[in-house]
């Protein structure tokens, strides 16, 4: 399987700026299947400026609800409308300060799937329950229902493991972290839903940038990377791209 690298730009970006990605991709070429997720009045902007391009484009969330009376909300289906491939669904900024549930993210990654998308589902642990022991605890939690909610669908979504205490903090989680907490995904997920090893594709993020993507992506068990703040920057993602051969 082609190694996935995903933007997150979160709240940053402009028209101009996914115009200068678009070039430097055309310039250098893609190394590895990439996406990149911006804010939604970007979308059109982003389909303008990549349709003629390997680089797809996503939103960072979608609205739980297919239609209807939901002021500010936006579904999935016009998401998938403006072009996109790929919905971040449960990213730590949400669930931590929004109060997103495990069972609302499974049932956004349901919408996603449902409008011809690929979700991808963020899970990972805060420094607290780290400290206390509990990353295998709450990555069931996040987990079960996912697969409660997908069932065999559950293959098509993009896991992303980021550890919350190291998104946006320049400190990646170490190798061996990376590979004994995918392992313990894909036990989990053997158990909750049967799934076998390379079944669904795992990302990390958390602190990727050029220097630490090739030792990452070596991992046991990362299919690719998910990236916040070095996404910004078009040498530094592509970079990254190609950290992934
Ligand atoms: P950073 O790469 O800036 O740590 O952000 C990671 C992230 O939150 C991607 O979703």
């Amino acid at each position: 399987m082609n190694k996935l690298v995903i933007g997150n730009w979160k709240m940053h970006g402009s028209p101009a700026d996914l115009w200068d990605l678009a070039h430097a991709v055309q310039r250098d070429g893609l190394a590895c299947d990439a996406a990149v997720c911006v804010p939604f009045p970007l979308l059109p902007a982003a389909h303008s400026a990549l349709q003629a391009s390997p680089l797809r484009w996503g939103a960072q969330d979608c609205s739980v609800h297919a239609g209807g009376a939901h002021t500010g909300e936006v579904s999935a289906e016009l998401i998938a409308r403006l072009g996109a491939r790929y919905v971040i669904v449960g990213h730590s900024e949400r669930r931590v300060a929004l109060g997103e549930s495990d069972a609302l993210v499974a049932e956004k990654a349901h919408r996603v799937l449902a409008a011809g998308m690929t979700p991808v589902v963020c899970i990972g642990e805060t420094s607290a329950e780290r400290d206390a022991n509990e990353t295998a605890t709450v990555l069931k939690r996040q987990l079960a229902p996912l697969a409660r909610v997908l069932g065999r669908a559950l293959s098509a979504v993009v896991l992303a493991y980021e550890p919350v205490w190291s998104i946006g903090s320049g400190d990646a989680a170490a190798p061996g972290v990376i590979a004994d907490t995918l392992g313990l995904i894909e036990r989990t997920l053997h158990f909750q839903a049967g799934m076998h090893q390379g079944a669904m594709r795992v990302l990390y993020g958390g602190s990727v940038n050029p220097r630490n993507a090739a030792a990452i992506m070596a991992c046991p068990g990362v299919d690719g990377v998910l990236v916040g703040g070095a996404s910004l920057h078009p040498a530094d993602f592509l970079d990254i791209c190609r950290a992934a051969r």
